[in-house]
Parts: structure tokens; C-alpha cells; sequence
């Protein structure tokens, strides 16, 4: 189906919601305000977009207030609620084809990355939460005879989701289902560069049944709607994703405002680490290539920093070449491109910006380096990889988002795990070894919420997502991710 579609003719048909999306219904902005949306991938303006300020953001949060205090939605028996959850994430399926290409023409990723990935993702993660409404049990306490004492979860209110523009539906559908399926009504501010899908989630879940005011949709500026919401007074919770530095301003709203729960998952600088004794080059190459190059290298997990032992980096470094290749830029329409556009202007600068620093720092291109495909007017990088980087230069320490890959050679497990570690993130790691013993320790070394062995980037709804150190804390996916849109409550009652 993917490849029957002529998606440039589609492209041009395609509705683009660009007004805010609140108490049920499309609405003109307070603001009057707009920002604009371009395509990365020729760099022309698709639209204005509503911009959302402190008046729009306080209509939202009252809509979502009266919505949660009526109990049309927090006091819904969960079997109901399960099924209007369920019947979001069939119609997110039921509209694949517009998410997926309002999706590519808001972030130049390839349309069937979105088409088979994100809409999919988003549409599973809804469902995996609807499911799980009804299936969680409160506690009875090990109390005193003469009392019976329960322990249970109950909604925290109103939950704002800030979110980026790199996953903008699976990271709206990391909150919206933990969230929604707990009872919470949700504000949700979608990245400047990546609103469309977020503003269609609001209508069809008014499609599904979810009632008016439960989930409101508000684009907008970072700097005005997020800390519009970061500072409101009646949110009770913010499920952020995101940039460390923004992660930190929501510690900082939260403090000046009602010391409202902050969930943050934010940036990383993963080691992937090759040691000597991997049986496996071409899986730790296609491993590697496949970690720094997939969307882009837009990615808060993705393997930036190469950990690879002096013996093997040679051979290592001609089949993580060859893997390159698959990864040249195309047109994000194209059903066959697998690495698009970078997602604007700004962020291709910022990266070619940290390309240079590498350069002026002494490390080496192996391969890339460049814009390309410069003559279609869109945001392509190709494909970079750096030698001779030392774990204290800029490349190696700051987060790139971009398709930079930067190899440090060691010597040895014990400064591998010692160049792994030395980083202020800890979001993610791989260690790639045939022995044993080595991936257990490495596993436990390895300062990070997620660590994998001789693979890279798999994932599931049953396992939790997050990170240490300052990569943030709390988790998304799993059940896990309901305690931050929860509170717990002890209710002991006398005999
Ligand atoms: P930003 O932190 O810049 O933005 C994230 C969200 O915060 C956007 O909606 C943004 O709005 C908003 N925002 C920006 N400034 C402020 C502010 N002053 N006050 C309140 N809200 C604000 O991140 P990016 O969108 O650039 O996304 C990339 C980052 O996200 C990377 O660091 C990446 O690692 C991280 N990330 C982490 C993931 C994880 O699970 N740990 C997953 C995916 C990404 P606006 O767009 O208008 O600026």
C-alpha cells in the first residue's frame, strides 16, 4: 500500500490542522498570533500555524479542570474508558495515510519510517494502556486487626504533555496513554515544528468517544505556551520530553508555581561500545550505523558515541562505511528513502555547526561532512563519521541530534566502561561482546536506564524508558509510566 501511493499528490491535497484544539473542537486562537510550518524537505512554508499564549493555554487548562472535576472522564468505569482508548488507537490506524504524511511533511522524516513506524507505534501504545485500564489492582495494607487499610492510585488532575518534534506521535502517545488511562484530563503542546498530528489526535479522539475538555491540543512557542503550562497554577503534572536545558526550566516553573510532579525524559550521548572479543562485526556495524543514522540521528537514545577497542576498530570502521550507504539522504516522500531531511534550517546549522567544532578540535572525517541534496532547498546532512575524537572534546560531550557518529578507540573493558560512563547523560548504552561475563559486567557498568547487549534500539510497551543523571527521571511505556500520572492515597478505615 505504501508504494501505490502517489504521496506528492497527496501532499498537496492533504488538510493541515493549524488552529488549537480545545474543549472538543477546533478554535480560533486568543493570540490572533501564528507561526509559520515549513516542509524540510524543500523548504517551503505549508502553512500558518496558531500560536498559542498564556490566555489560549488558561482556556485549555480550565476546559481540561472542568472536564476532570465533573468526573465525565476520571469517574468513567475503566472497562468504558478501555473501550473509547481502544477505539482511538483503531481510528489512529484508520487514518495511517494522512498521519503518516502530515508526520513526514512536518519533520522530513521518510514517509514509510512514518507509515510503518510512528503511526503504528503511537496506535500500539494507546491500545497497550486501554488494555491495561481494567487490569490493575489497588493494595490491601498489612495493618492492625481492627483496621482494614487500602492503598490505591488515584488521577492526579490535569497532566500537560510537552513534547518534541524528532517521535511527535509516539512521544504524544507515551503520555496521552498512561495519562488518559488513568483518568487525567491532558493539556498537550506539541513541538513549533511538529503540530499537525498532534492537533488530528485531539479531533479523533472526540471520534472515539473521549469526552470534550479531556484532551485539548495547544501549538504553540516554548517559550510562551510550555512555560505557559509549566507555570499554570491548576497543572498538576508535567509529562515533559525533551532537551536537558528545557528539562531544567521545568524544575524551575514548577518551583516558582504549585510544585507540580515533573516526568522528564530528556537528552543522552550513548556509548555504544565494541569490545575486542565481539563475534558478531557485521551485527555491531549494522548495529551502530543503524543507531546514529535512523531519523536522521534525531534521536534522544541514539549510539552518538562509538566505544571501540584499538584491535578491532579497523575492520570495524570499513563495515560501519559500508553500512553508511544505505543511509543517503532522499526525499522524504519517496516510499523507499530511509534517511530524510533534517527537520529545519536552524538544526541543520546547529549541526554543521558541531561538525566544524570537530574538525577545528583535530578529529577526523571518515566518511561525510556535508549539506547535500542542496538543489531541492531541504535540510539534508550526509551521513558523518569522526575518528580520533577524545571523550573531552565538544562532539563527544554535547548532544549533536544529527547524523554525526563520534569514535573514540580505547584500550581494554576497563576504559571502555570508563569513557561510557564519563558523560553527564545517562539515557541509554550497548555493549557488543561474544563473552558472557563481559555483558554482564557491562550491563551493570554501564550508568544508563537502558542498556543493550549485541543489539541496539529494541523496544517495547512492557518495558519502561527513561533515563539517569541528567538524561531526567521517571519512566515512559510499561506500567511503570502510570505512577507519574497518579497519586497514591492510603485510606484506613476502623472496625
Ligand atoms: P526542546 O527541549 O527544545 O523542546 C521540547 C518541548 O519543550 C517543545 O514542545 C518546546 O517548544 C518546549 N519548550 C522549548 N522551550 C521551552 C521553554 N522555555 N519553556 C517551556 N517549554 C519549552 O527539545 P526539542 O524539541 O529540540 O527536541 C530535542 C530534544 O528532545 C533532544 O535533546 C532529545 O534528546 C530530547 N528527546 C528525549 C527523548 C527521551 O525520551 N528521553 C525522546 C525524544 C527527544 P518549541 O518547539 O516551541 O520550542
Amino acid at each position: 500500500m505504501l508504494q501505490t501511493i502517489d504521496w506528492h499528490a497527496r501532499a498537496k491535497s492533504v488538510r493541515l490542522p493549524n488552529r488549537p484544539f480545545i474543549d472538543g473542537q477546533y478554535v480560533d486562537s486568543v493570540s490572533n498570533e501564528t507561526f509559520p510550518c515549513v516542509y524540510p524537505g524543500d523548504g517551503r512554508l505549508l502553512t500558518q500555524v496558531a500560536s498559542c499564549n498564556e490566555a489560549d493555554v488558561d482556556k485549555a487548562v480550565r476546559s481540561a479542570r472542568k472536564a476532570f472535576n465533573a468526573g465525565v472522564w476520571s469517574r468513567m468505569a475503566p472497562a468504558d474508558r478501555r473501550r473509547i482508548l481502544l477505539r482511538f488507537s483503531e481510528l489512529i490506524l484508520a487514518n495511517r495515510e494522512e498521519l503518516a504524511l502530515l508526520e513526514t511533511l512536518n519533520v522530513g522524516k521518510p514517509i514509510a519510517n512514518a507509515f510503518n513506524g510512528d503511526v503504528v507505534g503511537a496506535a500500539n501504545c494507546i491500545a497497550w494502556y486501554a488494555e491495561a485500564i481494567d487490569k490493575v489492582y489497588g493494595e490491601v495494607a498489612a495493618t492492625a486487626h481492627e483496621m482494614t487499610t487500602l492503598v490505591v492510585r488515584e488521577p492526579v488532575g490535569v497532566v500537560a504533555a510537552v513534547v518534541p518534534w524528532n517521535y511527535p506521535m509516539s512521544m504524544a502517545a507515551w503520555k496521552l496513554g498512561p495519562a488518559l488511562a488513568t483518568g487525567n484530563s491532558v493539556v498537550l503542546k506539541p513541538a513549533e515544528q511538529s503540530p499537525f498530528t498532534a492537533l488530528k489526535f485531539g479531533e479523533l479522539a472526540i471520534e472515539a468517544g473521549l469526552p470534550a475538555g479531556v484532551l485539548n491540543v495547544v501549538p504553540g512557542l516554548g517559550h510562551i505556551a510550555g512555560k505557559a503550562l509549566g507555570l499554570h497554577m491548576d497543572v498538576d503534572c508535567v509529562g515533559f520530553t525533551g532537551s536537558t536545558e528545557v528539562g531544567k526550566y521545568f524544575m524551575q516553573y514548577s518551583g516558582q508555581s504549585n510544585i507540580k510532579r515533573i516526568g522528564l525524559e530528556l537528552g543522552g550521548k550513548s556509548p555504544q561500545v565494541v569490545l575486542a572479543d565481539c563475534d558478531d562485526l557485521d551485527a555491531a556495524a549494522a548495529g551502530v550505523a543503524a543507531g546514529i543514522f535512523a531519523n536522521t540521528g534525531q534521536v534522544c537514545n541514539a549510539g552518538s558515541r562509538l566505544i571501540v577497542d584499538e584491535k578491532i576498530r579497523d575492520t570495524l570502521f570499513e563495515k560501519i562505511t559500508a553500512q553508511a550507504k544505505s543511509f543517503l539522504p532522499g526525499d522524504p516522500l519517496d516510499a523507499a528513502t530511509r534517511m530524510g531531511s533534517l527537520v529545519t534550517q536552524e538544526q541543520m546549522d546547529r549541526v554543521l555547526g558541531y561538525i566544524d567544532a570537530g574538525r577545528a578540535e583535530g578529529a577526523t572525517t571518515l566518511i561525510g561532512g556535508s549539506r547535500v541534496r542542496t538543489e531541492t532547498g531541504g535540510f539534508y546532512i550526509e551521513p558523518t563519521i569522526f575518528d580520533r575524537v577524545r571523550n573531552d572534546m565538544k562532539i563527544a560531550r554535547e548532544e549533536i541530534f544529527g547524523p554525526v557518529l563520534s569514535a573514540i578507540t580505547v584500550k581494554g573493558f576497563d576504559e571502555a566502561m570508563e569513557v561510557a560512563n564519563d558523560t553527564v547523560y545517562g539515557l541509554a548504552g550497548a555493549v557488543w561482546t561474544g563473552s558472557v561475563k563481559n555483558a554482564h559486567r557491562a550491563a551493570k557498568a554501564i550508568k544508563a536506564g537502558v542498556v543493550w547487549v549485541n543489539c541496539f534500539d529494541r523496544g517495547s510497551m512492557a518495558v519502561p524508558f527513561g533515563g539517569f543523571k541528567q538524561s531526567g527521571f521517571g519512566r515512559d511505556k510499561s506500567l511503570h509510566a502510570m505512577d507519574k500520572y497518579t497519586d497514591l492515597k492510603a485510606m484506613w478505615f476502623a472496625h
